[in-house]
């Protein structure tokens, strides 16, 4: 069988040599162990602005395995995955990240669940023993946020799978715009299985999510794949609608029986609190009105400016 490695890379110029060459010693120990037959690594050159692409280049130039697209600017690491993937050859695609935090060596073990006929094969972290508490924190919260919100994502997996040819050609005719792999994979069915393992420190280099882009990963990944908040918003609404029934119900005989009080707090208080909800829930709304703004507009993915080693 021949694998794809599938890279996307994002201002990597101080992990990317150590990690082609990680990946291309290992690869070539599985064709001796006839694990696999042939193998490319493919690499997405996701715009960065620093030397990664003409360290892809020559990459590229000095070993045929070795592939690369690169866009005309930076479409996001999901847009980047998604070229990889719609472009990988082989009879099935591993997809990780570029700064070594998922150890390659794990790759075989998702070989050996391919061969047992696993379609899609996650990768699930053990531990972050070297992300800091905060980043612990967050991406915790992040699945138990998801959950909640009815996206069925697999714990603690991040993007790094094994996808058979079969899942890969599925994948491809999922044309939506706002992309959110961890939430598609899983609603695609196929036999999948689990391969875990403990998740390393970035090789070098820093990463380019900080807080505020895994809060807007986690909004993107909740407005793609789930409408609950859309009916939190309706049944928080109709309470506080039965509510204000209630209190009308009250206020009248509170006024037969001639004990009103005029009260400032009774006038201000509903203002405040119905003005954040309402608010608050129209935001909501435009969330989704904005996904859907732009898949209508149906633009594409993402832009390639140059090809290597491809041929398709
Ligand atoms: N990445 C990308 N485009 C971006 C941001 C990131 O292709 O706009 C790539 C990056 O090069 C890396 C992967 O996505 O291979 C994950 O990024 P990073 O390691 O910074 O995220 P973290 O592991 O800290 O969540
Ligand atoms: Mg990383």
């Amino acid at each position: 069988m021949k694998l794809s490695i599938v890279v996307p890379c994002y201002n990597e110029e101080s992990v990317i040599g150590e990690t082609a060459g990680r990946l291309v010693r290992l690869a070539d120990g599985w064709i001796s162990t006839g694990l696999i037959s042939d193998f490319e690594i493919l690499f997405v050159d996701d715009g960065s602005k620093d030397n990664t692409l003409a360290i892809l280049k020559d990459l590229a130039r000095q070993n045929p395995h070795i592939k690369m697209i690169s866009f005309s600017g930076n479409f996001g690491h999901q847009a980047a995955l998604s070229a990889g993937l719609h472009h990988a050859g082989g009879d099935a695609a591993v997809s990780l990240d570029a700064d070594l935090q998922d150890p390659p060596e794990v790759i075989e073990e998702m070989l050996e669940k391919y061969r047992e006929g696993c379609q899609i094969v996650y990768g699930v972290r053990k531990e972050r023993p070297d992300d800091t508490a905060f980043k612990k924190y967050t991406a915790h919260a992040f699945y138990r946020l998801m959950a909640l919100m009815g996206v069925n994502i697999v714990y603690n997996h991040a993007d790094f799978r094994l996808l058979s040819r079969p899942v890969l050609d599925e994948l491809k005719r999922f044309r939506e715009v706002n992309r959110f792999l961890r939430g598609i994979i899983p609603t695609m069915g196929f036999e999948h299985a689990m391969v875990y393992y403990d998740r390393d420190r970035r090789f070098a280099g820093q990463t380019k999510y900080p807080l505020r882009r895994m809060l807007s990963f986690a909004v993107e990944g909740i407005t793609s794949f789930s409408s609950v908040p859309l009916r939190i918003a309706a049944f928080l609404g109709l309470f506080i609608f039965f509510m204000s029934l209630l209190l009308s119900g009250w206020a009248l005989t509170v006024y037969y029986a001639g004990e009103t009080v005029p009260g400032w707090a009774s006038t201000v208080l509903p203002i405040y609190f119905l003005g954040g909800i309402q608010l608050m829930f129209f935001g909501i709304l435009g969330e989704y009105i904005a996904k859907v703004y732009m898949e209508v507009k149906g633009r594409p993915l993402y832009i390639i400016r140059e090809k290597y080693n491809l041929e398709n």
